[in-house]
């Protein structure tokens, strides 16, 4: 099957390998570990770029925090030594100081820091000057404008290379993941910022090396442009995230195990065939529009009589039951209990806030 198609022109990473892939260790543990990492990627010749984290934030205390400024060295080293440039993590203006001095070729920011304004201007600040490519990890919380805002940043401070790392987001429950894809987060930054190349970090999605093979398989359908894959020479004894990294060998063959379909339809008769399925879909949308409509409706007739009434708003057992009735419903029809809560989470909030403005609206008129 041909290779995908690049859907963003601007596209500036290279493509003198397709998937661009950057490959290493969550951490740089040890000079040794380093460069047998590398050793064993390079002799694979799937990857673009070498990584490696020098300063990890962790969640606990007490965890592996990083080596620290001497990792840098042994990074730039096992780079030099198998001629990939090599990329690591900084959160704040002295590591990007010490990065640029230990050369370092590219740099990411990760989600605990795309989180934060001030630590990302403080590192927009530091890089004044220094057009070095910056990669930044969508915010550990499935909000937006922070990764568009922090893109933005590094944008002003004259980074002209700049890319995004989808590594999914924290969820109370994510299963089966470590961090819940929610891909739909990803489309709308390509919608508000086309140009920027999206890569995806399977390793952060899956929490298990298992998983990272269907990760990436997924991406590479949602037409993202790359993956950033934990890689380590002994991942069952890494220092972080050993439950998620895979060898080399395993890199080679999840790579190659990707199956490329097409992103865009040539086939005229197959076309033809989408094209009256997605009518299908235009039609029953029409529908559900206006059954929400009608259903709003009642909504504002149900705000009136609370207000004439003096009830309250919100009938917190009214709301149990609808749920439990909507996802015993969902079940029967076969359709995802999960995705029908949330849907109707969405609906019950949009109708709480149709109610108080038509509450408002109706005080309004009767003053
Ligand atoms: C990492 O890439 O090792 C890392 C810490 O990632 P994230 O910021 O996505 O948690
Ligand atoms: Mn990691």
């Amino acid at each position: 099957m041909d290779k995908h198609k690049i859907m963003n022109p601007n596209n500036w990473l290279p493509k003198n390998r397709d998937p661009y892939l950057i490959a290493g260790p969550c951490s740089v543990e040890s000079e040794n570990q380093m460069m047998t990492t590398a050793k064993q990627i390079s002799e694979q010749n799937i990857a673009s770029v070498l990584r490696g984290g020098v300063w990890k934030p962790r969640t606990k205390p007490g965890s592996f925090e990083g080596i620290g400024v001497p990792a840098l060295k042994w990074l730039k080293d096992a780079g030099n030594e198998f001629q990939l440039p090599v990329i690591t993590e900084v959160a704040n203006a002295f590591q990007v100081e010490k990065c640029l001095e230990a050369g370092m070729d590219m740099l990411w920011i990760g989600a605990r820091t795309t989180v934060n304004p001030f630590y990302v201007q403080e590192i927009a600040d530091a890089l004044k000057g220094v057009d070095i490519p910056v990669f930044v990890k969508n915010p550990i919380h499935p909000e937006v404008g922070l990764w568009v805002g922090a893109l933005e940043r590094l944008e002003r401070a004259g980074i002209s290379k700049l890319a995004a790392i989808h590594r999914g987001f924290f969820a109370y429950k994510s299963q089966p993941f470590r961090n819940e894809p929610k891909w739909e987060i990803s489309f709308e930054l390509k919608r508000l910022a086309p140009e920027i190349p999206i890569i995806c970090d399977p390793s952060h999605i899956a929490g298990k090396r298992e998983l990272v093979q269907e990760i990436c398989q997924s991406a590479l359908d949602l037409s993202l442009d790359g993956f950033m894959i934990e890689t380590h020479c002994n991942p069952e004894k890494a220092l972080s995230d050993a439950n998620q990294q895979v060898n080399p060998n395993q890199l080679k063959s999840i790579i190659d195990n990707l199956e490329y379909r097409n992103a865009f339809v040539e086939d005229r008769q197959l076309f033809a065939q989408l094209e009256d399925l997605r009518g299908q879909i235009d039609i029953l949308d029409e529908k559900l529009l206006t059954i929400l409509k009608d259903r709003i409706s009642i909504v504002e007739d149900i705000g009136h009589v609370k207000e004439l009434n003096q009830v309250q708003i919100f009938q917190m057992r009214r709301w149990f039951k609808i749920l439990e009735n909507r996802q015993g419903s969902a079940e029967k029809l076969g359709l995802n209990k999960e995705v029908v809560h949330e849907l109707f989470q969405l609906i019950h909030k949009y109708s709480i806030d149709v109610q108080i403005k038509s509450q408002q609206e109706l005080k309004q008129k009767v003053k």
